[in-house]
């Protein structure tokens, strides 16, 4: 999963360098492993990108180099790998230079047949540098538009559409164009809207969190929207979008940021995410029990569940906010220590309370359930309670996640999935939990109507049955 910001403006205002930052920075939660920018003042460019934070990339020097150059078209995205690996090649955005200009993409999202993609593109002659999606991407456009299009890239991006299964909403830009695009199922997010006199555009709505942002709306699936530098702005419906979209389902449950709008429906995913621990509640209750968020992925799940009850809510668990998110780290042992780095327990509750309601919003691997859990044990003991007299009833505001996802969010394959490999019980005794229960998917479903149609959602990572063809992961 990655983030995505920019902008595209007729004048160069210096103020937008503070507002691509804070774009960056709102966009950071999607993807911590790279940050890069291409940039262009019409006339040149200039470009960087590099392991780390927006903080850690954008740093004075290069930000004195953004400033000198007054970009009018600016692209960056946030990443985190789900294809190639996390050095400074595989991050994006990507950019060549052709005989008749300038090129640079990003994008956010997976390819689901990335490996034949890659083969096809080897077989007619193109040199990748990194094979990930967004480098792909822009090869095949580029063929695409200057095979057979005369370097019409709007042409470029619908045969992309037409040919390319998969998730990807992106940015194109050339010195003095930028184009928005998103597939015809619309998987991922991406806005647009105005800053100043400048169109902006991001992954998400927190990214327009600016007095002076404005979001016009959603770039649509199978859209294509260009700006450029002077003034002008065209939209192209070049492939008609599904009849039934495929929007994340998992961005409201986990991915987006509670401020964030859920997808084209002004309210917030904090809003679904309290809505699913209502429901949570009433098909799994855990009565006279202290409801205990996971912070923070838990958090406004376990307010909906403590209200729908009236039960007291405590924050029991304690995250360290410097470690990473362990979702985003790969490698078991590293995950099992950065849970226990990540979290410390409120010893003085355990000495007053018994019966917990631990609440998340998902259980991919069941490690750092596992882990907290014995956290909670150990803490009994510590505050000189018996570990047995303590209970721990774990409650889960999403379906059980059965099959990985090919559209741009690293879960693990199917095997390392808990549930994929283990029944609801078998889960419970593992992770030592008194109880474990999940929302049922038709209570997802009804969660999900009050923002859209249901069957406009991607479930596929609870039900294994996916709407494009893909090539089965094997790591
Ligand atoms: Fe989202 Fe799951 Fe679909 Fe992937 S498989 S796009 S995580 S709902």
């Amino acid at each position: 999963m990655c983030g995505i910001l920019g902008y595209c403006a007729e004048t160069w205002d210096p103020a937008l360098v503070k507002f691509f930052g804070l774009q960056g920075f709102n966009l950071q939660h999607r993807g911590q492993e790279n940050f890069g920018c291409t940039f262009s003042n019409g006339k040149k460019f200039n470009h960087f990108k590099d392991k780390g934070l927006v903080s850690q990339v954008f740093t004075k020097e290069r930000r004195d180099d953004f400033k000198a150059l007054q970009p009018q078209i600016a692209i960056a995205q946030t990443r985190y790998a789900t294809a190639g690996g996390t050095d400074a090649i595989s991050a994006q955005p990507h950019w060549l230079t052709l005989l008749d200009g300038f090129y640079s993409n990003a994008t956010n999202g997976d390819l689901p047949l990335l490996q034949k993609e890659i083969e096809e593109l080897e077989a007619s002659g193109t040199i990748l540098l990194s094979g990930n999606d967004g480098e792909v991407i822009l090869k095949k456009v580029l063929q695409a538009a200057h095979k057979h299009n005369g370097g019409d890239l709007v042409a470029g991006l619908k045969y992309l559409m037409e040919t390319t299964p998969g998730a990807y909403s992106g940015c194109l830009m050339t010195l003095t164009q930028l184009y928005l695009y998103r597939d015809p199922f619309g998987f991922r997010p991406l806005y647009y809207g105005r800053w100043r006199d400048a169109w902006v555009f991001g992954s998400e709505t927190c990214a327009f969190h600016e007095r002076e942002a404005a979001i016009e709306r959603e770039v649509y699936p199978g859209e294509v929207i260009v700006f450029d530098i002077h003034g002008n702005k065209e939209h192209h419906q070049v492939v008609p979008p599904k009849p039934h979209r495929q929007k994340c389902i998992f961005e409201p449950i986990y991915f987006a940021r509670p401020d964030s709008q859920v997808y084209e429906n002004p309210a917030e995913v904090g809003s679904f995410r309290f809505q699913l621990g209502k429901r949570l509640a009433h098909e799994h209750p855990v009565p006279d029990a202290i409801v205990i968020p996971v912070p923070d992925s838990g958090r406004f799940a376990a307010v909906g569940y403590a209200t729908e009850l009236g039960l007291p809510l405590r924050e029991l668990l304690i995250r360290n906010p410097y470690i990473p998110r362990t979702f985003q780290i790969a490698g078991q042992a590293t995950r099992e220590d950065l849970v226990r780095l990540k979290f410390t327990v409120m010893t003085s509750l355990l000495r007053r309370y018994r019966r917990y309601v631990v609440i998340d919003d998902s259980l991919v691997r069941s490690t750092t359930m596992r882990i907290l859990i014995d956290m909670i044990r150990e803490g009994a003991e510590k505050a000189g309670v018996a570990p047995k007299e303590i209970e721990v009833h774990i409650r889960l505001a999403s379906p059980p996640i059965k099959g990985c996802c090919y559209y741009g969010i690293d879960t693990p394959v199917s095997k390392e999935l808990a549930a994929a490999a283990h029944s609801i019980p078998e889960i419970a005794r593992s992770i030592n939990a008194t109880s474990l229960a999940y929302v049922s998917i038709e209570g997802l479903d009804e969660v999900a109507s009050k923002f859209d149609d249901p069957k406009n959602f991607c479930h596929a990572c609870f039900t294994a049955v996916y709407p494009t063809p893909f090539i089965p992961r094997t790591r």
